[in-house]
């Protein structure tokens, strides 16, 4: 087992909330509950993997039931992440509760008015069943073999939520088979563990480093809109985004929103947010105005990628119960409205030893720098040798409505390093030597006496590139704002480990780590770029490269389940073949069923809204034919582009790769095409027969 459990982290915010405020199950919490030998024993076990011995289980159950009576807590959930296929859930991925009472027959008490107890039996602490056949599977469980399991991630702690013990959990088939976002995010943990260590001890360079973890930082950003209107327009509740609508004339053309004041009652809601997410041992960093009007940004404090995941899970379920409470509503999907920006999550990853080796940290020590800049070489095979499948760990369909537009990073995956750490890459194949390159910071003038020089990190950061250098970690920007982070985290810690255990079998025959350094570097040397990924030249020069543009879900989707990738996540134990088959039909089912959702409402809400508006609207020209002007041609074809819409979708393929294809390349369309006309017809029809709330409205209301 790759993983401990997330250090306990020092807390200091302005409202005074200390740790003894929190409702989590960390690990300084076990330590004061827990006689020290099953303390001590358990977290041998997270190091390990072997299972904690059972006479443990009841101490520690005992403990934990005794911790959350005290805190109020009356039942018990195993919180589980059953794989969605990807991201573009109303409200986000977040996860699903097998919910349990802390009461339990007293089996042994004779009186007949007495017969329960308070308890918490070791037994369902540490592990579920439940009949799973509602869950998407991908073909893992049959109908009559229904039986799946949820069992203790025991390095993502517990938590009380509502006075619900909460804990997080793998989500397994009766076979053992993954059917949740969990499992393969701790495999591939174990992974990196696993191929860092070796990595380390092959340069002699382990140093008593026990194990390796990755971090994750998620930033998650959201729009909030009111209640009522979100309530009031079918497309925002059945798809989570406005299928059609006008730009109000003010938008984000002066660039006004980005960290401005924040809308009294959505700093409310963040504040709120912020409060109880520190009590559940996840502190807030940050929280502001995102670029477009309603748009909003919050992160926590990164710690251990899957008790982070866990936390961005339960970030977006708290958001929603706390905005309704306020009358608002929160927007999770990438593309909420066209034409402005869109939302993503961007995914702040990093990963080092247990002794504090950071290995995305260029170091002040020759050694450190060593690691530094062959960890990259790692990251630059694994994301070169297994392009595609970065791209598919944020191919769904709300991204593609964000990806490559001119504020998210382009489809295509390329490495940024920084134009100093390209330049040192250069080198290196050339001949030079691993150290040679000083991350050292700059200082910078501002030109005027009462403000001092600045101090510049060595490299710029680059937004215009899906996997950025950033001082101490890489920022995965594509991941998209609904997606639960489990599933783009774990790609994340596959690429790297497959580059570690590249790199650890090339020491193993004898060869220098200089020239499998700058072997690696020379023959991944060009997923490395560090120019404008927004420029039009690069999807050309990517081309050149042999880069691939998987522009579409559809695209990307078709090469998850590939020979290499199935090989790579057998390898690192990540995978078996047909769990990565049904990952890849989970979604493809997601991605068909959200187009399907999405052309279903555009036309029920032409039939039900837009036409008889239309229709009203020329009713009252009846007796002013100058007036009507382009309105009879204009509302015509709406109706027009409604019965195409239908006629297309009556002929849908029955494939799941054709199916989502079609929806792809014509579905799409047809409901773009559509969309454009309604939008036109916004700006014709009487302002107060707009039978759904505006865009004005939707974002100007707080
Ligand atoms: P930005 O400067 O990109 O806006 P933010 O400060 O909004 O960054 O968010 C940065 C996120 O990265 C935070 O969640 C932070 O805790 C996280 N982070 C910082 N260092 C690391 C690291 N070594 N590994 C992973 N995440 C990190
Ligand atoms: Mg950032």
């Amino acid at each position: 087992m790759g993983n401990c459990q997330s250090e306990p982290v020092q807390v200091v915010v302005e409202d005074c909330l200390d740790r003894s405020s929190t409702a989590v199950w960390d690990d300084a919490t076990a330590a004061k509950w827990l006689p020290k030998d099953v303390h001590q024993r358990f977290k041998e076990c997270l190091m390990t993997g072997e299972p904690t011995r059972e006479s443990d289980r009841a101490v520690i159950a005992e403990a934990m039931f005794k911790w959350a009576r005290g805190l109020g807590a009356t039942d018990f959930a195993h919180w589980f992440f059953p794989m969605r296929g990807g991201g573009g859930a109303v409200g986000g991925c977040v996860g699903a509760f097998k919910m349990d009472t802390m009461i339990d027959l007293e089996w042994s008490s004779p009186e007949a008015n007495k017969p329960f107890k308070a308890t918490l039996p070791a037994d369902r602490l540490f592990q579920g069943e439940t009949d799973g056949s509602s869950f998407p599977n991908g073909g893992l469980r049959v109908t009559h073999s229904a039986a799946a399991f949820t069992t203790w991630d025991r390095s993502s702690p517990p938590m009380i939520v509502d006075k619900v013990l909460r804990i997080p959990c793998s989500f397994v088939t009766h076979t053992g088979k993954c059917i949740d976002d969990k499992t393969p995010l701790l495999r591939s943990s174990d992974a990196v563990h696993r191929e860092g260590l070796r990595l380390l001890t092959a340069m002699g360079m382990a140093k008593g480093a026990k194990a390796i973890h990755s971090f994750l930082g998620w930033e998650q950003e959201f729009f909030v809109v009111h209640a009522a209107h979100f309530k009031a327009r079918p497309d925002l509740v059945n798809c989570g985004r406005t299928l059609i609508g006008a730009l109000p004339t003010r938008n984000q053309q002066m660039d006004l929103n980005y960290f401005g004041p924040v809308p009294d009652r959505v700093e409310r809601l963040m504040v709120i947010l912020k409060e109880e997410m520190l009590k559940m041992g996840s502190p807030m960093a940050v929280r502001h105005n995102e670029v477009a009007p309603a748009q909003h940004e919050m992160c926590p404090i990164y710690s251990v990628c899957n008790a982070s995941a866990d936390s961005n899970a339960l970030f977006m379920e708290i958001a929603n119960r706390e905005a309704g409470r306020l009358g608002l509503q929160v927007l999770f999907h990438e593309k909420p409205f066209a034409g402005i920006n869109g939302s993503g999550k961007h995914a702040n990853w990093s990963m080092g030893t247990d002794t504090g080796l950071n290995f995305f940290h260029p170091g002040k020590d020759d050694e450190s720098r060593t690691i530094y800049t062959t960890a990259i070489a790692c990251l630059a095979h694994g994301l070169c040798q297994y392009n595609e499948l970065m791209r598919c760990a944020v191919a769904h369909a709300g991204n593609d409505h964000r990806l490559g537009a001119q504020e998210a990073p382009p489809a295509i995956i390329s490495l940024y390093p920084g134009q100093g750490f390209e330049a040192h890459v250069d080198s290196i194949i050339a001949g030079g030597a691993l150290l040679g390159y000083k991350a050292e910071k700059k200082m910078q003038s501002t030109g005027c006496k009462a403000s001092m020089a600045v101090e510049a990190n060595s490299e710029d950061r680059n937004r215009t590139a899906p996997f950025p250098h950033c001082g101490n970690r890489f920022e995965f920007r594509a991941v998209g704002s609904s997606q639960n982070c489990s599933f783009p985290v774990m790609i994340c810690n596959v690429v790297m480990a497959a580059g570690m255990a590249h790199l650890a079998d090339q020491l193993a025959t004898g060869k220098k780590l200089r020239d499998c350094v700058a072997e690696m570097y020379k023959t991944n040397r060009h997923v490395i770029f560090t120019g404008n990924g927004y420029s039009a030249e690069w999807p050309e020069e990517a081309k050149k490269r042999g880069l691939p543009n998987l522009n579409t879900t559809p695209k990307a989707l078709a090469t998850f389940n590939c020979a290499k990738n199935k090989a790579i996540f057998q390898k690192l134990k990540v995978y078996e073949a047909d769990e990565t088959d049904a990952r890849a039909e989970v979604m493809y089912e997601n991605y068909n069923t959200t187009l399907a959702i999405e052309a279903k409402t555009m036309i029920h809400m032409m039939e039900t809204g837009i036409l008889p508006a239309c229709a009203k609207d020329l009713q009252k020209y009846t007796n002013c034919k100058a007036l009507v002007g382009d309105r009879e041609q204009v509302y015509g074809s709406i109706k027009a582009g409604t019965q195409k819409l239908k006629e297309v979708l009556s002929k849908v393929p029955h494939s799941i790769q054709e199916e989502a294809t079609y929806y792809c390349d014509v579905v799409k369309p047809q409901m773009v095409a559509l969309r454009e006309v309604v939008d036109t017809t916004e700006g014709l029809l009487e302002s107060g027969l707009y039978p759904y709330p505006t865009y004005e409205t939707l974002l100007y209301s707080h």
